[in-house]
C-alpha cells in the first residue's frame, strides 16, 4: 500500500505547531513550530530526518506565510503526495461537538459562533483552518476538539451553582480541555497495566504550561479541573487557576483595575510566574529552588504542588475506586520533584512513590513509579498529535 500521512495543525494566536504523521507506523516524519507570528521576528522551525532548520517568515508575518513555507518544504522533499487529510486541533467544541468533525462551510460557521466561548483560542484555530483550506483545497480537513472527551461529564459535575438561565441562555458550564491528552494517556495506562480500559478508574494529571486533571471511569471522563475556560483549576505557568471570583469584583470596583487588565493578569501574569516573580518555567524554578535556595521559587512550587494534590483528591470523588494516576505533559513527564511533592500530600489515598523509579522517569519514558502497596502511579508521554492524526484518518475512511 502507498504511504498515507496526515498533516496535524495546532494553531495558536501567534504560533502554529505542525506534524506530519504516518498512519500505519505512527511515526512523525516531520514536525515543527512557527513562532512570533504577527511580528517581524516571525520564524518557522522544521525538524526533518534529524535536521532542524529555522527560517525567517516574510511580511505580513502571519499564519499564511508559515503554511506557505511549510508547503514549499513539503514539496521540495516530495512529502505532499502522501498527505490524505489535515487534522486541526480546535480548543472549544461547545456542546455541539463531541466527535471529530469533517470541516464544511456549515461547520466553519458554527465554529465561528463558538468563538465567543473561547475568544483566546478558537479564533486562532479558525485562522489555521482557513489558511489550510486555502492551501490544501483538495484535501479533507477535520476538526478534533479539546473539549470533546469531557462531554461525558454528568450535569452534577459540569453545572455551576448559578441561576439556570446562565446555562440555558449563555451556555455557561464546565467544558474541560486537554481532552485528547487525557484520552490518550488513559488508554496507554490501560495497556501498561494489562487491563481493559472499561475496568479501570483513573485520575490523569496533565502538567505542561497549561495544567488539568481528569477523573476517568470505565474510559469516560467524569470530571475535570478546568472549567468554562482553561483558566480554571490548578496553578499553571502563567494562569492563576481557581481563585475566589470576589477578587475580580474587588480589583475592578475598589483597586482601579479594568476588566481587561484583570483578564490579562490572571491569564498571563499569574501562576508560577506571578507567585515566583522569576519565571513560568518549572525547570527554571526547580533550579532556583533546589540549587540557589530561592524562597520565592520554592513557594511557587509549593503552591503548585498543593493545588494539584488537592485537585487530585477532588477527582477521586467521581470514581468508584482508584486503580491509578497518570502523570503527563512537560512537567508530569519530566519533573521527579513535582511528582514527589504531589504524591507526598496524598498518603490518605494510599499513594506512595518508589523514589528510585521516580528518578528514572524522564524524557519520553513510560513507567510505573508506585511502590507495591500503592495504586499505580504511571508516567506516560502524551501524544496529542497522534490522537488527532488517528481520529482524522478514521473519520475520512468512514
Ligand atoms: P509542555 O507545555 O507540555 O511543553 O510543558 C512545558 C513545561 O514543562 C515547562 O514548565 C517546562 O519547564 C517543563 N519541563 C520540561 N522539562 C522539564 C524538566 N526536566 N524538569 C522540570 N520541568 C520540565
Amino acid at each position: 500500500m502507498t504511504k498515507q500521512t496526515i498533516l496535524v495543525i495546532n494553531c495558536g494566536s501567534s504560533s502554529l505547531k505542525f506534524a506530519l504523521i504516518d498512519v500505519a507506523t505512527k511515526e512523525e516524519s516531520l514536525s515543527g513550530l512557527a513562532q512570533r507570528l504577527g511580528s517581524e521576528q516571525a520564524s518557522i522551525t522544521i525538524k526533518y530526518k534529524g535536521d532542524k532548520q529555522t527560517m525567517a517568515l516574510t511580511a505580513p508575518y502571519l499564519h499564511q506565510a508559515a503554511l506557505a513555507k511549510l508547503i514549499e518544504f513539503l514539496k521540495t522533499n516530495s512529502l505532499t503526495d502522501s498527505i490524505v487529510a489535515i487534522g486541526h486541533r480546535v480548543v472549544h467544541g461547545g456542546e455541539e461537538y463531541h466527535l471529530p468533525t469533517l470541516i464544511t462551510e456549515k461547520v466553519m460557521a458554527q465554529l465561528k459562533k463558538l468563538s465567543n466561548l473561547a475568544p483566546l483560542h478558537n479564533p486562532a484555530n479558525i485562522i489555521g483552518i482557513e489558511a489550510a483550506l486555502a492551501a490544501f483545497e483538495h484535501l479533507p480537513q477535520v476538526a478534533v476538539f479539546d473539549t470533546a472527551f469531557h462531554q461525558s461529564i454528568p450535569n452534577k459535575a459540569f453545572l455551576y451553582a448559578v441561576p439556570q438561565k446562565l446555562y440555558k441562555e449563555h451556555s455557561i458550564r464546565k467544558y474541560g480541555f486537554h481532552g485528547t491528552s487525557h484520552y490518550f494517556v488513559s488508554r496507554e495506562a490501560a495497556n501498561m497495566l494489562g487491563k481493559d480500559i472499561n475496568e479501570l478508574s483513573l485520575v490523569t494529571v496533565h502538567l505542561g504550561n497549561g495544567c488539568s486533571l481528569a477523573a476517568i471511569e470505565a474510559g469516560q471522563s467524569v470530571d475535570t479541573s478546568m472549567g468554562f475556560t482553561p483558566l480554571a483549576g490548578v496553578t499553571m505557568g502563567t494562569r492563576s487557576g481557581d481563585i475566589d471570583p470576589g477578587v475580580i469584583f474587588h480589583l475592578t470596583s475598589h483597586c482601579g483595575y479594568t476588566v481587561e487588565q484583570v483578564d490579562a493578569m490572571l491569564n498571563k501574569e499569574s501562576g508560577l510566574l506571578g507567585l515566583s516573580g522569576i519565571s513560568n518555567d518549572c525547570r527554571t524554578l526547580e533550579e532556583q529552588a533546589l540549587e540557589e535556595n530561592n524562597p520565592q521559587a520554592k513557594l511557587a512550587l509549593d503552591v503548585f504542588s498543593f493545588t494539584i494534590a488537592k485537585s487530585l483528591a477532588a477527582m477521586t470523588v467521581s470514581l468508584s475506586k482508584l486503580d491509578g494516576i497518570v502523570f503527563t505533559g512537560g512537567i508530569g513527564e519530566n519533573s521527579d520533584y513535582v511528582r514527589d511533592q504531589v504524591i507526598k500530600q496524598l498518603s490518605v489515598l494510599g499513594l506512595s512513590l518508589n523514589e528510585a523509579l521516580n528518578a528514572q522517569a524522564i524524557r519520553g519514558k513510560s513507567l510505573n513509579i508506585a511502590t507495591e502497596q500503592s495504586p499505580a502511579i504511571l508516567v506516560v508521554p502524551t501524544n496529542e498529535e497522534w490522537v488527532i492524526a488517528n481520529q482524522t484518518h478514521q473519520l475520512i475512511q468512514e
